[in-house]
C-alpha cells in the first residue's frame, strides 16, 4: 500500500470513528438504519461515508461503470463519493517444493526444488461511487417499492416470508403481551394471528432475524439488549427497504430502539460496529431472498401472459379456417 492510499484511508477511518459515536442514541441509530435501508448492499462503513458526503440525501448509488451499464452517465462536474473498497493483492514467493507427506523434493543433483506460490493479501483502497442525483439517466429503473401498505400486498409478503424463513413460521393465538417468538429448541417461529398485516410482517422479520443469527452462531454470548437491538434493526432495514417512503409513522412507531442507549453508551465502539455490520449483512441477505421471489413471480406472470397471447393467436388462427 503506498503512502497516499494509507493517508486517504486513515483520514476516512477518522471520519467514521467520529460518526459512529453519534449513533449511541436511538434517534441517530434510526437515522442510520434509514440510510442503510436505501443502500442495503453497501457495508455500514460505506453507508456512513455516503451519508456524510451527501448530508444523508443519497438514495441510490452505483459506481461509474455501474451507471454506464444502466445506460446513464455521470455529469461532468460531479465528484465521486469516497468509499472503501477491498483490493486483494497477489504476492508471489518462492517456496520449497514438498510431497504429500511434507518432505522436501530434491532434484537429481541434490538441490532443493523451489516453486512459485501465489498468496492473496487482503488490502483496501479508496474507491468512488455516485448518487443518482449526480447522473444523467433517462430510463431509471424503478426504485423497488414492493409494498404500498395495503392489506393485499402485505398478505402476499407474509406468504413470501413463510417461504424463505430459515425455520417454519406458524400463526397462532399468543397469550400475554408477546407479538411472537422464536423457539431455538423447537426451531420454529410463532407469530400472533391477531396482529394487523403490517405488524405481522414486522414480527415475522424480527423473529426471522433472531433465527438467522441463532443458527449462524452469531448471537453466541450476546446480551439480551444486543440481540433485541439487532433483530429490531434488521426488521426495520428490511421493511423500510420494501416499503420505502410509504412506511408510515405508525409503522415506525411499532419499532423499539429503546435498548440502544443502554448498551451503546460505553466508549468502546467495537461491539456497536460489529452489531452494525451484522445488521447490514443479515438484512441484505433477507432483502435479496425476498426480491428473488418477487422477480421469479414476475417472470412467471410474464411467461403466463405471453402464453395466453399465443393461445389467443392460435384460437384466432383456427377460427379463420372454419
Ligand atoms: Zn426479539
Amino acid at each position: 500500500m503506498n503512502e497516499e492510499t494509507r493517508e486517504k484511508l486513515a483520514e476516512i477511518s477518522r471520519m467514521l470513528e467520529e460518526r459512529v459515536k453519534d449513533f449511541r442514541t436511538s434517534e441517530m441509530w434510526l437515522k442510520h438504519l434509514e440510510m442503510q435501508a436505501r443502500l442495503p448492499h453497501y457495508s455500514f462503513n460505506n453507508c456512513i461515508l455516503i451519508e456524510l458526503q451527501t448530508q444523508g440525501k443519497a438514495t441510490m448509488c452505483q459506481s461509474f461503470t455501474g451507471w454506464k451499464a444502466m445506460g446513464g452517465s455521470v455529469k461532468k462536474s460531479e465528484k465521486g463519493l469516497k468509499i472503501i473498497c477491498p483490493a486483494p493483492r497477489k504476492v508471489y514467493t518462492y517456496e520449497t517444493k514438498r510431497d504429500e507427506n511434507g518432505n522436501e523434493i530434491r532434484a537429481a543433483d541434490g538441490t532443493v526444488e523451489k516453486e512459485k506460490v501465489c498468496h492473496v493479501q487482503q488490502s483496501y483502497k479508496v474507491g468512488y461511487t455516485f448518487d443518482v442525483s449526480q447522473v444523467d439517466i433517462t430510463n431509471l429503473p424503478e426504485i423497488c417499492t414492493r409494498l404500498d401498505g395495503s392489506v393485499e400486498g402485505a398478505e402476499d409478503l407474509i406468504g413470501i416470508l413463510q417461504e424463505i424463513s430459515p425455520v417454519p413460521i406458524a400463526f397462532d393465538h399468543i397469550n400475554g403481551t408477546a407479538n411472537g417468538y422464536f423457539s431455538p429448541s423447537d426451531l420454529r417461529i410463532v407469530v400472533d394471528e391477531d396482529l394487523s398485516p403490517n405488524h405481522k410482517i414486522h414480527t415475522c422479520l424480527h423473529e426471522m432475524a433472531h433465527a438467522t443469527l441463532n443458527l449462524s452462531g452469531e448471537d453466541n454470548g450476546a446480551s439480551r439488549e444486543l440481540k433485541e437491538t439487532e433483530a429490531e434493526s434488521i426488521a426495520f432495514v428490511t421493511m423500510k427497504h420494501l416499503l420505502g417512503d410509504k412506511m408510515t409513522a405508525e409503522d415506525i412507531g411499532q419499532y423499539s430502539f429503546g435498548y440502544i442507549n443502554n448498551w451503546a453508551s460505553s466508549d468502546d465502539l467495537t461491539e456497536m460496529k460489529t452489531a452494525m455490520a451484522t445488521i447490514q449483512w443479515t438484512s441484505a441477505a433477507l432483502i435479496d431472498k425476498i426480491e428473488a421471489v418477487y422477480r421469479d413471480r414476475e417472470k412467471l406472470a410474464d411467461k403466463e401472459s405471453e402464453e395466453a397471447v399465443e393461445a389467443q393467436v392460435i384460437v384466432q388462427h383456427k377460427g379463420k379456417h372454419m
